[in-house]
């Protein structure tokens, strides 16, 4: 099919970096110019390729070596050369610095470009995705995941952007830009957080749709909200601090506001503030942010009373931190500080001291985990759609998934994090599986993640169904019964060990109190301690009754008066996060799925350090080795028959200019003439299935000639 011409720029497409050297048609044959502009031969094109790696992981000569993956990460991250490809999954590595990458021409060079023809991107994720949303007419989403630090809230801010500035606008349009892109520093304001690992660290997980209109313009949005990490309200680690909102209201708020609050200049007043030993971090500016912050309220809708209050409850929750509790010796607690705030003396009679501290801060949480979602509800109500002619936008949901953290001692929010790693790979595996299903060449074998599955969330019989069975037991349920109730119910279970149950290797590194689970990224140890009280999440019911009576209209709508008369047992935490994320699960199977999986390449949060041990680890967790097989094997590369049709067939006479037939017939026609081998290809139920990314090319540059 292909003469020697095309064979030859076909090689060279494949085997060259086209960062560097690009491909030119030279009369009838074909040349390589370097990027510079000038010509060079054949030979220096490989020598570049060699320096800077294949920009597809595809391409490898030794795919399976992980050594040699890594090796051309290594490669290319030298020459800042941040994204790679398994297929059209797109590989990121933190570069921990500003790269000119992101500008208006580099947005304009990835509009309506096929993934091959540039260098990888976020932007071609993002341009394919809406290229098929608006030719397919199919809805998207693209799954981010990586490692606390991996870069995964950037990518999917550089995603929002490349909407924001290339897709179509009128001035209402316009306006829901801004309101989505200005969602982000609000919610990062309210729920990230600078950790150890991060300095703006997601202290919660993220959902949002972009809503298209049938011209391809932005015209709405919706986010949903995971597991806020409500504790570090309340403590933080050494070294880490709570949410910015609370140090930006302080530093960067103005005097008559702070006043009104009753909040000093200094953060170090607040007991709140003060446990990880860390006001200041270099890399942020609290006092700019806050500037950012207040314009993005604004931009989003808030009014001025509405900012006020949202803000009085920010300053509250650090009063109420501020409350000291006394009564040691009489064994009942009474408030020692002086305050206004009355409502807490209702506090003192049944409750000792310890009690008493832990009604305040579980006070504290529920105050600025509901507050939280009331912002996240005020930011839905102002990117709603609102053309009510126009019922079925199509969307692009973009899901920015937690960092799984593993400590050395594992608590209950890591469990619910793994959580969503364990349901959240079980996508990318259907989507693995169906790849599979049109291979057979290489069986690929697969971690089979549904064991985990069952095991944590099976009915009466998961970690989950057992935990929430422990809180509901009255009498002597503590956290040490309901890792006994795990031991007997699940002990023989090839997945999950204890203390007692472990073999005496094992046993040396577990605690009494923990239990550990076989995870795909390895095992994981959780300590028990607190499961119980975290799943209950229970607040005292007559503080709950005062939060009802509250002057501020925001608490008012974040405790209603019907919680009070509903005597049910409100979900468990665990149980509530199960279900939104099955019901986040169906969301994105209704989907077309788009991976972009980040690495972070060192922990010093540093430029130009590529950490091997630390990646190795991520490209095992991330399963990139099996991704990458599996795109090897398995046809990775697909077109709705439709589609394929549309695009190509005027390449053959028989399908030109229009095909009468099935389409499944007239696909066949078309690429029987185009040569295509049998091996090469596979007619699926709505689509054909293309092995390797050249025969792709070669079709798409029969077009051009
Ligand atoms: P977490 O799970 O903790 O929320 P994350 O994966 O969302 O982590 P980010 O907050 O996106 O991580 O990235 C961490 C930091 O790394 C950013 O604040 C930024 O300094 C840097 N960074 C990430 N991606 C890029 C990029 N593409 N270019 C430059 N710097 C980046
Ligand atoms: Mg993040």
């Amino acid at each position: 099919m292909y003469d020697y011409q095309l064979e030859d720029k076909l090689q060279l497409r494949k085997r060259i970096a086209p960062e560097y050297v690009h491909v030119i048609h030279h009369g009838i044959s074909f040349c390589a110019v370097g990027s510079d502009g000038v010509r060079i031969t054949m030979e220096s094109a490989l020598t570049a390729r060699d320096r800077v790696g294949v920009q597809d992981f595809v391409l490898l000569e030794n795919f399976t070596s992980e050594a040699a993956f890594i090796e051309n990460l290594r490669k290319r991250f030298k020459e800042n050369l941040i994204y790679t490809y398994i297929g059209s999954v797109l590989v990121s590595v933190n570069p921990y610095k500003d790269l000119e990458i992101y500008t208006k021409n580099h947005m304009e060079r990835y509009r309506g470009v096929n993934f091959y023809e540039v260098s990888p991107h976020i932007y071609a994720v993002a341009d394919n995705s809406y290229r098929s949303m608006r030719t397919e007419r199919r809805d998207q989403c693209i799954l981010i995941s990586g490692e606390s630090g991996a870069g995964k809230t950037e990518a999917s801010k550089k995603i929002l952007q490349y909407y924001a500035i290339t897709c179509p606008a009128s001035d209402q349009v316009q306006t829901v830009k801004d309101r989505l892109l200005q969602s982000n520093p609000v919610l990062e304001a309210f729920g990230n957080a600078k950790t150890l690992r991060n300095d703006n660290s997601s202290r919660f997980g993220k959902y949002m749709d972009i809503q298209f209109d049938f011209k391809g313009a932005p015209v709405g949005g919706h986010i949903l909200n995971y597991l806020l990490e409500k504790s570090r309200v309340v403590h933080q680690n050494h070294g880490e601090r709570n949410f910015h909102i609370f140090y930006q209201l302080i530093e960067g708020g103005e005097e008559d506001l702070l006043r009104r609050l009753g909040l000093e200049k200094n953060p170090q007043q607040y007991q709140y503030l003060v446990k990880g030993n860390c006001p200041k971090v270099s890399s942020i500016n609290d006092r700019s942010d806050w500037k950012v912050v207040r314009k993005a309220l604004t931009v989003i809708g808030f009014n001025d009373d509405e900012v006020e209050e949202l803000l009085n409850i920010i300053a509250s929750v650090l009063h109420l931190g501020n409350i000291q509790f006394g009564g040691e010796d009489s064994g009942i607690a009474y408030i020692t500080t002086d305050t206004q705030i009355k409502y807490l003396s209702r506090l003192i009679s049944p409750l000792n001291l310890e009690q008493a501290a832990s009604a305040r801060d579980a006070l504290s949480k529920a105050v600025y985990g509901r507050t939280f979602t009331w912002l996240v509800n005020k930011i839905n109500d102002s990117l709603a759609f609102k053309d009510e002619s126009y019922k079925n936008p199509s969307v692009i949901g973009l899901l920015d998934i937690y960092g799984f953290e593993v400590f050395q001692h594992n608590r209950f929010s890591t469990f619910c994090t793994c959580l969503t790693v364990v349901l959240s790979s079980e996508m990318a595996i259907k989507d693995a599986v169906m790849f599979h299903a049109v291979s057979q060449w290489e069986p690929v074998q697969y971690f089979n993640n549904k064991i985990i599955c069952d095991l944590v969330e099976e009915k009466f019989k998961g970690i989950i169904s057992i935990l929430d069975e422990e809180c509901l037991r009255p009498g002597d349920a503590s956290d040490i019964t309901f890792l006994e109730k795990l031991e007997d119910t699940v002990g023989g279970h090839a997945h999950l060990t204890t203390h007692k149950l472990a073999d005496g290797k094992t046993r040396k590194v577990m605690g009494r109190e923990e239990f550990r689970l076989l995870h795909y990224a390895g095992e994981v140890n959780y300590n028990v301690n607190g499961f119980l009280d975290k799943n209950n999440d229970l607040l005292f019911r007559n503080l709950k009754e005062v939060m009802c009576m509250s002057e501020n209209t925001i608490l008012t709508q974040c405790f209603d008066r019907v919680e009070l008369k509903d005597n049910k047992r409100p979900e468990t935490a665990a149980t509530q996060f199960k279900n939104s994320l099955a019901k986040l699960m169906e969301i994105l199977m209704s989907k077309e799925p788009s991976y972009v999986r980040c690495i972070k390449p060192n922990d010093a949060k540093q430029a130009g350090r590529f950490d091997e041990v630390l990646i190795r680890h991520q490209v095992k967790y991330l399963g990139l080795m099996e991704n990458l097989r599996v795109r090897r094997a398995g046809f990775a590369y697909r077109r709705r028959y439709e589609i394929f049709l549309q695009r190509y067939k005027s390449l053959c006479p028989e399908t030109w200019p229009t095909w009468e037939g099935k389409q499944v017939d007239g696909v066949s026609t078309l690429v029987k003439h185009l040569g295509y081998k049998p091996e090469e290809y596979k007619l699926g139920r709505s689509k054909i299935f293309i092995r390797f990314p050249k025969t792709l090319f070669a079709t798409e540059d029969a077009l051009e000639t």
